[in-house]
């Protein structure tokens, strides 16, 4: 029997990376899960058992609310959709603080509040937010909108856990180390040439772990698996650190 059998899935940012691999796992699981991305071709690729794609733009508010609607209700919500900027205090632009604040924050917040309705009334639920060790955990160099928007994402989950929990919904958030996802792909391609190359590059994302490598997309997967299941039903407002020993 899976461990998320009979339960209804959405997942955003489900196209590539870390999403997608949760998307899988928890129809391995025994879910129903509704696969969602801004980018439609690549999600549309993991419809398959268990899993139907649409595509969503996690900042368009309508379309969220419409999501909701057509598939809900929901039993968990992976909301994963998130950007990483490489940016300092000083050179963080206007357009980025608003673009990092939309997508990693306030996206976050109006798929919770499109999801809360159809738990609060079954009394159920399972919200996993995706946040990152660099964040209220840890400072990260040239991450300074990212890591303020991960921590409001560490904020925000416990304050709506504090909101919902006499109503058997629980919130989390995962806070993963570095994680070998297409987008790191990219970050470390941007990186190369001031580093010296794109193996030096590498290897200083993958030196930020003392386990000396990169997480699985799986790995995580796992760990929001496991907040979505039943198992973990004692565990609420709580920002899980998975990070293979960055902070240790
Ligand atoms: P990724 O960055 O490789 O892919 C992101 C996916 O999000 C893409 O499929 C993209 O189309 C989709 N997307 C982007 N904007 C969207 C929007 N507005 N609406 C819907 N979908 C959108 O994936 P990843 O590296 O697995 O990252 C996923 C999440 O995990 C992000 O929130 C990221 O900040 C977080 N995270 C990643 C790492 C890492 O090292 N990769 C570490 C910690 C946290």
């Amino acid at each position: 029997a899976g461990r998320l059998n009979g339960r209804r899935c959405l997942v955003t940012a489900a196209g590539q990376g870390i999403g997608r691999a949760t998307a899988l796992m928890f129809a391995r699981e025994g879910a129903s899960v509704v696969a969602t991305d801004r980018d439609a071709a690549l999600v549309a690729s993991l419809a398959g058992a268990g899993i139907t794609t649409a595509a969503l733009d996690v900042m368009d508010d309508a379309a969220v609310a419409r999501i909701v609607a057509e598939h809900g209700p929901f039993d968990v919500l992976f909301n994963c959709a998130g950007f990483v900027h490489q940016n300092t205090a000083l050179t963080a632009t206007d357009a980025e603080w608003d673009f990092a604040f939309a997508l990693n924050v306030r996206a976050m917040w109006k798929c919770m509040a499109a999801v809360l309705p159809g738990m609060i009334e079954r009394k159920r639920g399972s919200i996993v937010n995706m946040a990152s060790a660099a964040s209220s955990v840890k400072g990260a160099p040239n991450r300074f909108l990212y890591g303020t928007t991960k921590a409001a994402v560490v904020g925000m989950t416990k304050a709506a856990a504090a909101d919902v929990v006499a109503q058997g919904i629980r919130v989390n958030c995962l806070c993963p180390g570095t994680v070998d996802t297409p987008s790191l792909g990219d970050r470390i391609a941007a990186n190369a040439t001031a580093a010296g190359g794109l193996e030096v590059a590498r290897q200083s994302f993958v030196a930020r772990q003392a386990m000396g490598r990169l997480a699985t997309a799986e790995e995580i997967a796992a760990l929001a698996t496991y907040l979505a299941a039943d198992e973990s039903a004692f565990v609420t407002g709580q920002g899980i650190v998975i990070d293979g020993g960055w902070t240790l």
